[in-house]
């Protein structure tokens, strides 16, 4: 699959990148949008985060940005700074994929809290905390600058470990999963065997809709660890 990637021509991979970012866009408003309809649960939020148009506007234009790193990444495959092998095994795979999670976890964490520094949230960070509650796109709703941040992110820790492209992709699909769990506006995962197991290590809904009404707690993304190890856990 990857050299089929590699062989596409610069215009190919340009319309490959933003299709396949359009298709996680899709998934994302989709899997909210059943949550809220067929989960039972109670809405975190008092008020409704209207859909404007700006930030259906803003959310495209992060999706150009998000196919923009995929493009750069492939780039700097072909120049040799990346470099990924395919068919490990499933236990190396899996392993590969739960180190890209705890790797991003610590990255994300740390330039999420920077984000917060005054200087930095009024020009980067501010956008996404103009959604004070949550709706389909808030996941999307970034300033550019963040988007490619979090992106570059991800290239850097390509760039210093090899991993394996399927620990890539599943890094990739949990991270879309996370994000749209973390700004769905329904406890839905309240009173299930899932909560009451993961309540204590993992970001379910709660914790990140918490973020958005209080900006001074809750950086983490997929784990408490950081936020319990630096004092900014805070459950509702
Ligand atoms: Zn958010
Ligand atoms: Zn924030």
């Amino acid at each position: 699959m990857l050299e089929r990637i590699t062989e596409l021509t610069f215009t190919e991979l340009v319309v490959f990148s933003l299709v396949l970012n359009l298709i996680f866009y899709g998934v994302s408003i989709g899997l909210y949008t059943l949550a809220n309809r067929f989960i039972k649960g109670e809405y975190i939020q008092d008020v409704k985060q209207e859909i404007t148009k700006g930030d259906i506007l803003l959310s495209l234009f992060v999706l150009v940005c998000n196919a923009f790193v995929l493009v750069l990444g492939v780039w700097f495959y072909n120049l040799g700074y990346i470099k990924v092998v395919e068919n490990s095994t499933m236990l190396i795979i899996l392993l590969q994929t739960l180190a890209l999670v705890i790797g991003m976890d610590f990255l994300m964490y740390v330039f999420h809290r920077i984000a917060h520094i005054p200087w930095f949230y009024s020009l980067v960070h501010l956008r996404h905390h103009q959604h004070t509650s949550v709706n389909p796109i808030s996941l999307f709703v970034l300033h550019p600058i963040e988007a490619i941040g979090f992106g570059l992110l991800f290239t850097l820790l390509l760039y210093l470990f090899t991993f394996d492209t399927l620990a890539i992709a599943l890094y990739l699909i949990i991270n879309l999963i996370w994000g749209t769990i973390g700004h769905i506006d329904k406890d839905v995962f309240k009173n299930t065997a899932f909560e009451r197991i993961t309540r204590d290590i993992l970001c379910l809904t709660v914790f990140h809709n918490i973020h958005h009404q209080d900006p001074k707690c809750n950086y983490g993304f997929y784990t408490l660890l950081w936020d319990k190890c630096f004092k900014t856990y805070r459950k509702l």
